[in-house]
C-alpha cells in the first residue's frame, strides 16, 4: 500500500477536527475527499504530507512513518495548498527556477530543462513571460500545479484545485489532474460533488473530522449517484 492512514485523530482544544480516520490509498488512483467546509480535509491533507502534529494514530507513505521521515520521504509527494500561495511579483518562469532550486535540481541548464518541461507539461506556454500576478485566475492554478509536480512526485495532494474557476478554466484543469492521475497517486479535495465525478476513482466522504463513505466511484453512481450518497450524509 502506498499510503496508510491508520486511527488518525487530531484535536484543536476540545473540538476533533479528525476522528479516527483509517484510509488505505493503493497506487494510481484518484482519491477525491468530499465534504463541506470544516469536515476536516484540510486537517487529513496536512496529517498526510507529515506536516501536522497529531493526538492519535499513525500516516504511513511507502512504509516509512511521515513525521519520522525527512526532506527524502517529503520530495516523493506534491502539495498544491488551498488558495495556491504564489509570489506575484515573481515572473513565472523565474517562481519555477525558485522551486526547482528548493527540491536541490543544481546547475541552471538543468533547472532551465526542468522548468520548461513542466511549463509544457501544464500549459503554461503561452503565458510563462509572465509576473504570476498578471496572470489569470486558471492560469494561476496552472503554475501552482506545476509547482506541486516539478519534483515529480509519487503521491500528488491537491486541496480544493478547481475552486474559484470559471467553467472552461475548470475543464481545463479538470483534465490535467486527470492526466496526472494516468501515472501517479492523486488525492484532491472539494465541497463540491460534480468535481469528484469529472475527476475521481474513488470517493471518500468526510463529514465532521469522521468519514462516512469510502467508495469506489462507479458503486455509488450504480447506487443512484453522489448525490444519494450526499443527502444521506447530510441527513
Ligand atoms: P475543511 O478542509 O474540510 O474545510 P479543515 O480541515 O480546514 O476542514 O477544518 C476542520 C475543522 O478544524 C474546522 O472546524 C476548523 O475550524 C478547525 N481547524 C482547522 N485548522 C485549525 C486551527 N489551526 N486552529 C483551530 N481550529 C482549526
Amino acid at each position: 500500500m502506498l499510503l496508510e492512514v491508520s486511527g488518525v485523530t487530531k484535536k484543536y482544544g476540545p473540538q476533533k477536527a479528525l476522528d479516527n480516520v483509517s484510509i488505505s490509498v493503493p497506487s494510481g488512483q484518484v482519491v477525491g475527499l468530499l465534504g463541506p467546509n470544516g469536515a476536516g480535509k484540510s486537517t487529513l491533507m496536512r496529517s498526510i504530507l507529515g506536516y501536522l502534529p497529531t493526538d492519535a494514530g499513525t500516516v504511513t507513505f511507502d512504509g516509512q512513518d511521515v513525521r519520522a521521515g525527512g526532506d527524502e520521504l517529503k520530495g516523493r509527494m506534491g502539495y498544491l495548498p488551498e488558495h495556491n500561495p504564489l509570489y506575484p511579483e515573481m515572473y513565472v518562469r523565474e517562481f519555477l527556477d525558485f522551486i526547482a532550486g528548493l527540491h536541490g535540481i543544481k546547475g541552471r541548464t538543468a533547472r532551465a530543462q526542468k522548468v520548461e518541461e513542466i511549463v509544457e507539461r501544464v500549459g503554461l506556454t503561452p503565458e510563462a513571460h509572465k509576473t504570476i500576478g498578471a496572470l489569470s485566475k486558471g492560469y494561476k492554478q496552472r503554475v501552482g500545479l506545476a509547482q506541486a509536480i516539478l519534483h515529480g512526485p509519487e503521491l500528488l495532494i491537491l486541496d480544493e484545485p478547481t475552486s474559484g474557476l470559471d467553467p472552461l478554466q475548470l475543464k481545463d484543469i479538470r483534465a490535467l489532474i486527470r492526466s496526472f492521475g494516468e501515472q501517479r497517486t492523486v488525492i484532491l479535495s472539494t465541497h463540491i460533488m460534480q468535481e469528484v465525478e469529472a475527476m475521481c476513482d474513488r470517493v471518500i466522504m468526510i463529514k465532521q473530522g469522521r468519514i462516512v463513505t469510502d467508495a469506489p466511484l462507479d458503486d455509488l453512481m450504480a447506487q443512484g449517484g453522489l448525490e444519494a450518497a450526499f443527502n444521506t450524509l447530510a441527513g
